[in-house]
């Protein structure tokens, strides 16, 4: 790959994996630099401490820069042809599995999930570039006759205009790509900001984007060891449209108070804490494969993780035992290690926050069945976890564990798990396990969720609309919905053209 400025791209590797200039500046109006004042942050590897890369620190003025070549390439990138458009996502998309392996190692390097769901995360976000490469080109309008019959209206959709864009570190690829995507096909130029902990992946996808002819300013990558301090003054800008951010609730409520002093459109995409219900008449093997798929990707750090566990009675033993058969069989490792299977935690805390909330279940009453214990061993790593029992009042109840934590409650009747299901303020996602479809469509009609796994442990799908209710957000990502976060609504009246 070729960066047009050498001083801003590094090699970033392990003994296992390796990837060569990645670049680790400001991507501003189309060209890579270092922060103003040359500041940097540095990029650890969560199973080691050691550190892949030192990437520009971005001031606040260079934030502000970024958003002048975003507002500066706006105008054109609208008036480009929607297949223009969607031929740069298809070409970026060609371009991403191109580089699977060096994508997958960055993510690997920078986060720590292991080899064979970085290279999934690859698959899923590459997804979303192609499938707004083809909702580029299908964006509609509307055409009608007033109720009086005397007049048209002709209903059209526009770019938004210039977007912020901010994500977290837990997806670092696919997060990005499900903002960028629908925001370039819509004909809105972007600003990102990925998590300082994992900026890696974004960092090298834009170059990729510049690779498949994106022009210049449409999209601008800026890195900061201070969010707060770099988005503030964007947000506040008369000249941006668009926030759209992917993260916790709290940051979400504070981003959407400082985007109402300005009336921006938002998105927000934050957290959950998805219940996941057992019933009596479940598959067995389909119920613990998907618990486990549900519970243990990424580590448990996933806004779509299982949280809650609620098991009914008749089949509670009978899944205890196999899912602690399959959770024993899990292998700890660096993610670039053959056969590792649950990699370290993103940082320090986040391995105290796992310990301290089982050790709160384990104190009001929750039964340990398994694991409980930091792992003795360079980077920062938590055992994985089954509790039973879990008492009500447990923190573990009411906190995203975003580590790999099963929490058991068992209950007894339908009604009984959907109360204990919605007892939350977050609504993001559920999983269910049945095989009696009615009461399937009953769980969709009365889980406060945006999306239900239904006999599944995976709902994410570019095709399908992401996203949640209550305080897990506002708005939706992937599908045609996706697309619609982008544009605006604009009506045009005119005289019936019969009457002269
Ligand atoms: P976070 O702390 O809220 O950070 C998310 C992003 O916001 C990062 O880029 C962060 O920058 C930035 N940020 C933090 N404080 C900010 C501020 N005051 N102003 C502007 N930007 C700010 O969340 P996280 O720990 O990275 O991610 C985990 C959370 O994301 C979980 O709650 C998870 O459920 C949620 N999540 C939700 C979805 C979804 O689709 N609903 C998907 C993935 C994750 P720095 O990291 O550089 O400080």
């Amino acid at each position: 790959m070729t960066t047009n400025d050498t001083t801003t791209t590094t090699t970033v590797a392990d003994e296992h994996v390796h990837v060569e200039d990645v670049p680790t500046g400001l991507l501003i109006g189309g060209s890579w630099r270092p922060a103003t004042g040359g500041r940097t942050i540095a990029v650890q590897d969560p199973s080691t401490g050691a550190v892949l890369a030192e990437v520009a620190d971005a001031t606040p003025e260079d934030g502000i820069a970024a958003l002048d070549a975003a507002v500066a390439a706006q105008d054109a990138w609208a008036a480009t042809a929607p297949r223009e458009r969607s031929d740069v996502l298809r070409r970026t998309f060609d371009l991403v599995h191109e580089h699977t392996d060096d994508l997958a190692a960055l993510m690997t390097l920078e986060m720590g999930k292991p080899l064979a769901e970085s290279r999934g995360e690859v698959v899923y976000g590459a997804e979303f570039l192609r499938w707004f490469s083809e909702e580029a080109v299908r964006i509609g309008g509307d055409y009608r006759t007033n109720p009086e019959g005397t007049g048209r209206g002709i209903v059209l959709k526009r770019p938004v205009g210039p977007v912020y864009a901010i994500t977290p570190w837990n997806f670092p690829l696919a997060m990005a790509t499900r903002k960028i995507a629908p925001a370039l096909a819509a004909g809105c130029t972007v600003v990102i900001k990925p998590a300082d902990l994992t900026p890696l992946t974004t960092l090298f996808l834009a170059e990729l984007f510049r690779r498949a002819g994106l022009p210049d300013g449409v999209l601008n990558v800026v890195t900061s060891s201070d969010a707060k301090e770099l988005s503030a003054p964007i947000i506040a800008d008369r000249r941006l449209r668009k926030l759209t951010f992917t993260g916790s609730t709290p940051v979400g409520s504070a981003l959407l108070k400082q985007a109402a002093d300005n009336v921006l459109r938002t998105s927000m995409e934050l957290g959950g804490n998805a219940p996941l219900l057992v019933f009596d008449d479940a598959d067995l093997d389909t119920a613990v494969t998907s618990a486990m798929q549900a519970k243990f990707r990424n580590v448990g750090e996933a806004c779509t993780a299982a949280n809650r566990f609620f098991v009914q009675d008749g089949i509670a033993d009978a899944f205890l035992a196999a899912l602690t058969a399959k959770v024993e069989a899990l292998r700890i490792g660096r993610g670039s290690e053959d056969g590792t299977t649950i990699g370290p935690l993103i940082d320090g805390r986040a391995v105290d926050k796992a310990a301290a909330l089982v050790d709160d279940a384990v104190e009001r009453g929750a039964r340990l069945v398994v694991g409980g214990e930091r792992v003795d061993r360079q980077g920062t790593f938590y055992g994985p976890t089954v509790l039973d029992d879990v008492q009500p009042g447990s923190d573990i109840l009411t906190t995203e564990i975003f580590g790999p934590v099963v929490a058991i409650t068992r209950f007894h009747t339908e009604d009984e798990g959907i109360r204990l299901a919605n007892d939350t303020e977050y609504g993001l996602v559920a999983y269910a396990y049945t095989s009696d479809f009615a009461r399937g469509q009953r769980l969709a009609e009365r889980l406060e969720t945006g999306m239900l796994g239904l006999n599944t442990g995976v709902v994410s799908n570019a095709a399908f609309p992401f996203g949640g209710v209550k305080a897990s957000g506002i708005g939706r990502e992937g599908s045609h919905e996706g697309i619609e976060e982008y544009l605006e609504t604009v009506y045009v009246l005119t005289p019936d053209p019969f009457a002269r």
